[in-house]
């Protein structure tokens, strides 16, 4: 094909590829959803009740995690994650800058500096030597994000965290559904933190959770979500009052999730892997349709990481195309496919440049910020939908082929 044998692009005035728009993430909720939060709003119990402890042994069960602490959203889990890590004032966290700001804010809000390391060129993953190169003394965890849902090199930062004494959290936003080397991300690191915003492959409208096999990481965990309130006696520094007594240990936050809303997480992990399933034949067929493309470059896959994508990403090859990012993305938004960049590193925005950081620190990074676009991917697509996104991203591709 040449551009013109190749239909005229919407932007430039010709017919899009979809008279309905399409966005690029979108939740799926089905009757027995809706039935499992109905029953909960009948219960007793809207908070503190039964469905906290019963999402918090699926998530074991589906992860072979120990323990499974849920909270109020992925940005609490990872506050709580930072906390028992001990990550406190004065010190270092290492994390990437390819990922939702909560990844490097959860060290601001403990009073540590962000370090942010750079990622490798083609997973896109943060880089094991570079967070190496990155550790000194002051040094107390890594946050490492499994980006688009492919598991960071978790073997590697594992060595690398237990030979510097440090704490590896596990940002899993992304990663739920996906194995490494065949044994579920979240009984893998020191900590995994897992998100159930809508956006994500599972949801509760919002939610979190940190799983763990570390008994002791696992009680602070429960501290750190309700106020550093607990009821075990064994954690007292006074003889109880009577049975109403309690006591705070240490502060903590209302981090708690609700009944409801674990309900919701609870049914919709029934589904998990009928919605891994079709993300990956929607990957698959991306895979496919871009590979054959000089413009485009499609995000290598590590052979240990049996992948769940929550995130796809289309790479555009500047060096073969005559627009850039800002230009391709308007002109698939022109057919009627609105994407979304997945992420704007995390330095370059405002709060981050007034506490000193600049532009150039992770040049990967920022290459990658430069080229990408997030397209369409979630359960409920159709096979018409996916052939036209990748139809319209192919007529631009070609179109704009240089
Ligand atoms: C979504 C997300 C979070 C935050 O999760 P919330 O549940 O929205 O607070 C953190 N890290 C990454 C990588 C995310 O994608």
């Amino acid at each position: 094909m040449n551009q013109r044998t190749v239909n005229k692009p919407a932007i430039e005035g010709g017919t899009p590829v979809r008279t309905e728009k399409i966005y690029y993430g979108h939740q799926y909720i089905d009757d027995a959803d809706i039935q499992a939060v109905v029953e909960v709003l009948k219960s007793e119990a809207l908070t503190c009740g039964p469905k906290i402890k019963e999402l918090e042994d699926k998530l074991c069960r589906i992860t072979g995690a120990k323990y499974a602490v849920v909270c109020s959203n992925g940005t609490a889990a990872l506050h709580i994650a930072a906390l028992a890590a001990g990550v406190g004032e004065g010190d270092e966290v290492i994390t990437t800058p390819i990922t939702f700001a909560a990844s490097a804010n959860c060290a601001l809000y403990c009073g540590a500096t962000p370090v942010f390391a750079d990622i490798e060129p083609e997973t896109y993953n943060i880089d094991p030597e570079k967070v190496e190169a990155a550790i000194t003394q002051r040094t107390r965890a890594v946050v490492a994000v499994d980006y688009t849902g492919q598991s960071v090199a978790l073997n590697p930062l594992k060595q690398i965290c237990r030979k510097h004494g440090l704490t590896l959290i596990e940002d899993g936003a992304h990663v739920i559904g996906t194995k490494y080397e065949g044994k579920a991300n979240g009984s893998i690191a020191d900590m995994t933190t897992f998100s159930f915003h809508p956006v994500k492959t599972v949801t509760g409208g919002e939610g979190g959770a940190v799983l763990t096999n570390d008994e002791v990481l696992y009680r602070k965990l429960l501290l750190y979500r309700s106020h550093g309130i607990t009821r075990d006696t064994s954690l007292m520094e006074h003889e109880p009052d009577g049975a109403w007594y309690y006591e705070q240990v240490d502060l903590g936050y209302n981090y708690r999730i609700t009944d409801i809303q674990a309900a919701l997480i609870i049914s919709q992990l029934d589904k998990l892997d009928m919605f891994s399933k079709r993300r990956k034949e929607i990957v698959a067929r991306y895979n496919e349709g871009f590979g054959k493309l000089e413009m485009l470059f499609v995000q290598k896959e590590i052979p240990e990481s049996d992948t769940t994508r929550h995130l796809y990403i289309l790479r555009i090859v500047p060096e073969k195309l005559r627009i850039d990012r800002r230009q391709f993305f308007d002109a698939l938004a022109a057919e009627n496919v609105c994407c979304n960049v997945h992420y704007i590193p995390t330095y370059y925005f405002p709060y981050y440049e007034k506490l000193g950081y600049r532009r150039g620190l992770c040049p990967n990074a920022e290459k990658l910020y430069e080229e990408m676009i997030s397209l369409p991917l979630y359960y409920a697509m159709t096979d018409e939908d996916v052939e036209s996104v990748i139809e319209a991203v192919t007529k631009i591709a070609i179109y704009y082929g240089k």
